[in-house]
Parts: C-alpha cells; structure tokens; sequence
C-alpha cells in the first residue's frame, strides 16, 4: 500500500493551492487526488458563465491576482482575461500544476475514507487504497447542487447542470434565487432573448444591505443585472419563498410561494437556490462534526473537531463570522494548514511564514477582524 504523509482529495482551486502550500515543507511526501481533471469543476460551468471577481496583474506592485492560487501567478496574465471562463480558469490550474510539477493523480475519485484508530487515513481509490497521515478534503460545492430545495425541484435544472444556455429555446423562464448563480442565469437568459421572471426572497446589491461579497452581489454582476433590466425582458419579484412546484394536466409548472402567491410557466424553472451545505464534505459526513445550520464544523486551523489530521479547504470554511467562500478568501488558509502539518512532522515551515509579499497585509485575515469584509 502507498504511504504518503498527507493526501489532498480535489484539485481544484483549493486543492491545488494546498498542494503549493505543502510543496514548501521540506520532504514532505504528498500527492493530490483528483475524480477527474485539474480544475473539474470549472470545466463544466455553464459556457457564458465568468468570473465575478475581477483579475488583474498586480503583482509587480505587492498585490496578488484576486483569482491567483499562489502568489508570483495571474491568471490574467496566464488567460489574457480579466473575468476568466471556467475552461481558462481549468488551464490556469493545469498550468500551475504541471509547471510545479505537482503529484496529481487524475481520474482518480476517492470513494471512502478510513480513519485508523491510531492515526491516519485509508483512502479507497481506483488505483488501490492510500495511506495518509494527514488528509485535506479539497471537495468543493460546485458537483454537489442541492437538487431538493423544495417538493417538485426535481423537475428544475439546477445552475450547476446546465452546460450552455443556448439550449434553453422556451420564450420565457423563471429563474428562482437571487444571489450569483440565480442572477446570472437570469442576465444570460435575458442576454438570449428570452423573457425572464427572477424570483428572489430579498436583494442582494441593496446599498444599505451587507458589504460582504459572500453575501452581496458582486458589483461585476449588479452591473449585469441592470443592463438585462433596462432590456425590458427581466422582471424581479422580491420576498418570494418558494415552497414547492406542481405540474398541470398539460404539462405545465405553477410555482408556489409561502405567502400565497403563484405563478405559472410552460418551462420548468431554473434553480439558482445553491448547493448542499457543507458540499463535497458531505461524502465523508460522518469524519465531521456538523452545526444545527448544517455546516462543518471546525478548529480555529480547518480541523475537524472529531477526527485529527482531517482539514477542510475551501469555499465551506467558516471560521465565526468570516465566509472563506471565495478564492481570494479560502487561499488565505493554505499555509495555516501546511503549517500545523509540517510541525506535527517536525518539518521546517519557514517557507510558509506570512505576514508579507503579495498575500499581505491586503491579503491577510487580521484586516477583518471585528467587521464582515
Ligand atoms: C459561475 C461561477 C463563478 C464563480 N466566480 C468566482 C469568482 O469570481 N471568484 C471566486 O473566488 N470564486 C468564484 N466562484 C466560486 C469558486 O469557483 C469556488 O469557490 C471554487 O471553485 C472552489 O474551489 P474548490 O477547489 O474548493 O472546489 P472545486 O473547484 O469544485 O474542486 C473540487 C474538486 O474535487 C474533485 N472531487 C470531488 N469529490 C472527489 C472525490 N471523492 N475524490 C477525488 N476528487 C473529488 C472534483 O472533481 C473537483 O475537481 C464561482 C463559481 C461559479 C459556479
């Protein structure tokens, strides 16, 4: 059986910044492994959809890429975009792991864990099984959509399904969730032509409401939604929470609302409502302790708090108030895990030392303590 001192399940953009980060402990053995391709997961977004955050090549001015998972890499620089599709994205983390030469085993799922009694891990692959003295779970959201968010969703294609938005030819759509994915299906509906009706429970891009981008419209995708609204093919009705959806004796769909309210389409609506809580962590529930949100829980290092030497990296971590659900958010957790892996190892960690270069002080979590950015 292969023996490594830690595994990282998942290359995307966290598991393939876990794995820079470990690559700084001197003799560390470690491999990534991945259920299909480097950046899998942005492969299969829907062909129209970019990166709400802007890249740009700050480097050379102690600034890092918002969408970089390492400090000296841009992916502007490497896709020549400011907001990258997920294909160029894919290439970008191709790219940075080939040139870092990485030890990613493709095509290679992970299909249970193990924990050993007196530390460590079993991992089941198609390869054989993997030992692992520490492990990262570097799932994602993105390939676990919760598809039941109400009775009758079973009939809606969610966000995370669809794979170019040309193919859907009705005239007319209801597109439910206001927050990015339900935006945009929305603006890119509108975009085609179609007449589109955004069922959303609040607004997310009130001025008056949060500054938090895991919690506000991003201002790439306000700017978006105007323009679909001034195409008069976008109507946004506001409180809506939909409750379930029935079909009719034709065929046809009426969504139900909480309050009451309905509406009827031809066309099955577009679920915009998110993913399972916790994502990809799900697939090993029982290694995690879970809040009554239905949220992992962890240590003030990513930990989990029932089974050491497990780490969770990614859009999922939460430490309090802080929401590490983005890119340029989640990145600033590689090196703490690295870090506490390297001195249970009693390995040299000063490569992962922070506090300066293009990660900091911009990029650093002290600069949110007591507010929500
Ligand atoms: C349309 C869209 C736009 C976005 N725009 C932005 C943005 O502008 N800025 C930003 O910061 N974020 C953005 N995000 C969010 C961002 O894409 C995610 O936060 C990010 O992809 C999370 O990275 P990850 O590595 O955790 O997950 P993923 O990229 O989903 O990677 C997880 C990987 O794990 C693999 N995997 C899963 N289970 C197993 C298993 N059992 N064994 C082996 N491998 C497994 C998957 O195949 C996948 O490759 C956007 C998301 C979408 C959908």
């Amino acid at each position: 059986m292969q023996r490594l001192d830690a595994a990282v399940v998942g290359a995307g953009a966290a598991g393939i910044g876990m794995a820079l980060a470990l690559q700084k402990v001197p003799g560390l053995k470690f491999g990534v492994l991945e259920a299909g391709r480097v950046g899998e997961s942005f492969r299969r977004w829907p062909a129209q959809a970019r990166f709400i955050t802007p890249s740009f090549h700050s480097n050379p001015f102690g600034l890092a890429d918002l969408n970089a998972v390492n400090e000296p890499s841009s992916p502007a620089i490497h896709t020549g975009a400011e907001h990258p599709s997920g294909p160029q994205y894919a290439e970008y983390l191709s790219f940075i792991a080939r040139g870092h030469e990485l030890p990613v085993a493709t095509d290679c799922k992970v299909a249970a864990v193990g924990a050993v009694p007196g530390g460590g891990f079993i991992l089941d692959t198609p390869r054989g099984r993997l030992q692992a003295g520490f492990l990262i779970w570097a799932t994602g959201e993105f390939q676990f959509p919760d598809l039941a968010p109400f009775p009758g969703a079973q009939w809606c294609p969610h966000y995370a399904q669809v794979a170019d938005w040309t193919r859907f030819q009705a005239s007319r759509y209801t597109v439910i969730g206001g927050y990015e994915s339900g935006v945009d299906a929305a603006v890119n509906l509108a975009g085609l032509g179609r007449e589109v009706r955004l069922l959303a429970r609040k607004s997310t891009w009130d001025p008056q409401g949060s500054h938090d981008p895991s919690l506000s419209l991003s201002p790439y995708s306000r700017q978006r939604l105007y323009q679909a609204i001034d195409t008069g093919r976008l109507e946004i009705v506001f409180g809506v929470d939909v409750i379930g959806l029935t079909r009719d004796a034709a065929g046809g769909f009426r969504i139900h609302a909480g309050d009451g309210r309905y509406w009827d389409e031809k066309a099955a609506p577009i679920l915009g409502t998110g993913f399972l809580k916790g994502g990809g962590a799900r697939q090993v529930a029982e290694l995690w302790d879970w809040d009554e949100d239905g949220r992992v829980v962890l240590s003030d290092a990513d930990e989990s708090t029932i089974t050491p030497g497990l780490f969770l990296a990614g859009p999922q971590v939460r430490q309090e108030q802080r929401i590490y659900c983005f890119i340029y958010k989640f990145r600033q957790r590689y090196a703490l895990i690295a870090r506490r892996i390297g001195l249970c190892l009693d390995r040299d960690t000063t490569a992962l030392e922070t506090g300066a270069g293009a990660w900091g002080p911009f990029g650093n979590s002290e600069c949110c303590e007591g507010c929500e950015c």
